[in-house]
């Protein structure tokens, strides 16, 4: 099926059905019921909410539930085509076309809300098939078909993914073995000190830590997954979860000439390098700062849309914390600016724990707050500078 012309010149399209695509309509929406949005995506094109995946278990959730709105749910409700199940393989950005597994769709604005990958570690072994990842909803369902009957999990990566889908495990009764290459949980987010704590309830709510190593190669013996560490101990564990961090993905952009950084490099309208093509989410890099989290979603997709539509809006981030989902000990986290000067200061109070990153004048720059200390989470926000302010 070709749809060229389907989609009128002066139409929007968007690739990318997850939060920074869907938020970014809801966005126009509001500005504007008429202006034709067509949405290109490799998923089916239903909503779901990705942070729910690490809490799922917990939450009784099946995967099948976490779809809150199916394509046919989301194009009548916010009055646009779906291309549901559409790879897109090429941006012409002189024609204003992309080229898409069910043809050539012609674009007036073109937002890329392309997501990221999961990073793959090169490990040894010959059951290196059976390293997972979860990142989307058609992986989860998988990683919860692999879990039927099955009890000890292994997680490389104690990130806020890893730490996430630790406890929603353990709490699901499962036996889990979390290694990282860190000393410690968290270690971008958190202070040495705060990490403990968190990594305490943790292990007494039943998860195995393993630091400061890696894993070197997976095998299978039978139905087991024999998971040796360069530090030469040997984890047997039925399931394996790699959850390393993130990495934009750039492929579509770079083929198109567009410019990219550690992300597609946008600026604070969020306008690519190439004209009438803007990136949003995960895999955009804006003032040099990938921020892979709902909140700067929510903030980029309220400046895009009004740029869509024509009206020149400049994007804001406030202080944005991030809350860590581990019910062990409820995790509040708003990390210090890349090389920001200043020392953390703990105050340990009942049942928690309040970490302060400070300049030398005493300025907030960053905090953590566990346990109990969540409750100040509204204080220490408005004591924060803004991450990208309007001057
Ligand atoms: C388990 C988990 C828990 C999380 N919890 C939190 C949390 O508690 N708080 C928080 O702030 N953040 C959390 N995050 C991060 C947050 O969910 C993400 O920042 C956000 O969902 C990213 O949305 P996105 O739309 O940019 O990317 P994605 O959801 O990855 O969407 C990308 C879309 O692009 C499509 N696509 C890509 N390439 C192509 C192509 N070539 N052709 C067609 N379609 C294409 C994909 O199919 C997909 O539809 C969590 C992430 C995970 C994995």
């Amino acid at each position: 099926m070709d749809h060229q012309n389907q989609s009128s010149q002066s139409g929007i399209v968007i690739i990318g059905s997850g939060l920074a695509g869907y938020t970014v309509i809801r966005e126009i929406r509001k500005l504007d019921k008429t202006t034709a949005i067509t949405l290109v995506t490799r998923e089916p094109g239903y909503f779901y909410s990705k942070p729910m995946l690490s809490t799922a278990l917990a939450s009784q959730k099946s995967p099948e539930q976490l779809a809150s709105t199916n394509a046919e749910g989301m194009a009548a409700q916010l009055e646009l085509t779906i291309l549901g199940e559409t790879d897109v393989s090429a941006i012409d950005t002189a024609s204003q076309t992309i080229e898409t597994s069910k043809g050539t769709i012609a674009y007036g604005k073109l937002v890329l809300g392309l997501g990221a990958d999961q990073i793959r570690l090169p490990l040894e072994g010959n059951a290196t098939d059976a390293v997972m990842t979860v990142n989307d909803l058609e992986e989860y369902a998988h990683f919860r078909k692999a879990l039927e009957g099955k009890k000890r999990i292994a997680i490389l990566g104690a990130g806020l993914i890893g730490c996430e889908f630790a406890n929603d495990l353990v709490s699901g009764s499962y036996e889990v073995d979390v290694i990282d290459l860190a000393p410690q949980a968290l270690g971008h987010l958190l202070p040495e000190a705060a990490a403990q704590m968190l990594q305490l309830k943790l292990s007494a709510a039943g998860v195995r830590w393993h630091f400061s190593t890696t894993v070197k190669s997976i095998d299978r013996n039978g139905d087991v997954l024999s998971i040796t560490l360069a530090n030469g101990s040997v984890i047997n564990s039925d399931v394996f979860l790699s959850a390393v961090g993130l990495r934009p993905r750039l492929d579509l952009a770079k083929a198109a000439g567009i410019a990219t950084g550690a992300g597609i490099t946008v600026n604070r309208h969020l306008e690519t390098s190439a004209k009438n093509v803007y990136a949003i989410g995960d895999c955009a890099e804006v003032d040099g700062l990938v921020l892979p989290y709902v909140m700067p979603i929510m903030q980029a997709a309220r400046a895009l849309a009004p740029n869509l539509l024509g009206q020149v809006t400049m994007l804001t981030y406030p202080a944005m914390p991030v809350m860590v989902k581990t019910p062990a000990l409820p995790t509040i986290v708003s990390p210090p600016a890349k090389g920001a000067v200043g020392d953390w200061k703990m105050n340990a109070i009942e049942d928690g724990l309040e970490a302060r990153f400070e300049s030398s004048d005493g300025k907030l720059l960053g905090f953590a707050l566990l346990g109990s200390a969540t409750a100040q989470r509204g204080s220490f926000t408005k004591e924060l500078p803004p991450i990208l302010s309007s001057e």
